[in-house]
């Protein structure tokens, strides 16, 4: 088995990624399964500064890794390949959408689609149309074909899951690929079985499975975990306080009380050093994890 950490490095970790990292962290360690780390590095937000932040964060809580970091800005190559295989596959088309048209498209109600979702409109384009915008200086993003799919998976924390899948973007104007056609190609490339990652992410995992059939690509299995929320219910972030690691460490806190306080949010035992969270994870059951979001009171 291998699971793994994809994050962004586009800021320093704080104490919602910090628990997501533990968790996928002990959902594979406790099965003695490979832990591997790539950097979901294709967003324009990224700062070189946060690769070594975030590498040096799960170090110091005392979470290894094997081999790796993996970088996505090193492997454009294998996204286009898989890009070309579904153009090729007659499953994609072009979408000249302005963000505006966008958000006006997906606020309309349409075939029962889920809130947020594209309507299709460029798919429909006429001849003539498609001909205007070739002529134009835009250059399209590129969607894949669905026909209104609903698919089903077991989650490992969540149960049974139901979304719907609509023709979510592979490939933005400028040619980068998007999150879910890079994660679902590395997670396959990578040989990952067990994905651990926040809840927040859990309606869009239908289109990844979606897209795993189309690539013919093993699927992995999926646990998603509650997000940590501020007292005002929303996701936590820097603005809330001190969240971060290196921020608790200068309020006085040492990284183990810090890790602690991780590892009470998620009922599980406390530790006296990091080196015992092998300990936490001989013993470690997804079944007792807590099922709601942990609420912090910064
Ligand atoms: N890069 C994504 C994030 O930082 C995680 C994606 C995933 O785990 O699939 O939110």
């Amino acid at each position: 088995m291998t699971g793994r950490w994809a994050p962004s490095p586009t800021g320093e970790f704080h104490l919602g990624n910090l628990r997501t990292g533990l968790l996928a962290w002990l959902f594979a360690r406790s099965t003695g399964s490979e832990f591997l780390w790539r950097f979901e590095d294709l967003d324009a937000a990224v700062r070189r500064e946060f690769y070594a932040a975030q590498l040096d964060d799960f170090s110091r809580l005392g979470l290894d890794w094997d081999g790796g970091p993996i970088l996505q800005r090193d492997r454009l190559d294998i996204y286009r390949d898989a890009l070309q295989d579904l153009k090729d596959k007659g499953l994609t088309y072009n979408c000249w959408c302005t963000r505006k048209e966008i958000r006006e498209s997906v606020s309309a109600p349409h075939n029962g689609l889920p809130d947020g979702a594209y309507n299709g409109r460029c798919r429909w384009l006429s001849a003539k149309e498609i001909s205007e915008y070739e002529r134009s200086a835009r250059s399209p993003a590129t969607r894949i074909i669905t026909n209104g799919e609903h698919l089903q998976f077991e989650d490992r924390q969540v149960g049974l899951f139901e979304g719907a899948i609509d023709d979510f973007v592979l490939a933005r104007g400028d040619g980068t690929p998007s999150y879910n056609l890079t994660s679902v190609v590395d997670d396959a490339a990578m040989g990952v079985t067990e994905v651990v990652r926040g809840d927040d992410l859990l309606s869009t995992t239908p289109r990844q499975l979606f897209l795993c059939e189309q690539l013919k690509l093993k699927a992995p299995t999926y646990a998603h975990v509650p997000l940590v929320l501020n007292s005002a219910g929303k996701r936590l972030a820097k603005r809330d306080g001190a969240v971060t690691l290196s921020q608790r460490i200068s309020m006085g806190e040492s990284v183990v009380e810090v890790l602690n306080y991780l590892l009470s949010s998620l009922s599980l035992d406390s530790v006296s050093t990091v080196m015992e969270l092998e300990l936490v994870a001989k013993v470690f059951n997804p079944t007792k994890l807590p099922r709601h979001a942990w609420i912090l009171d910064i």
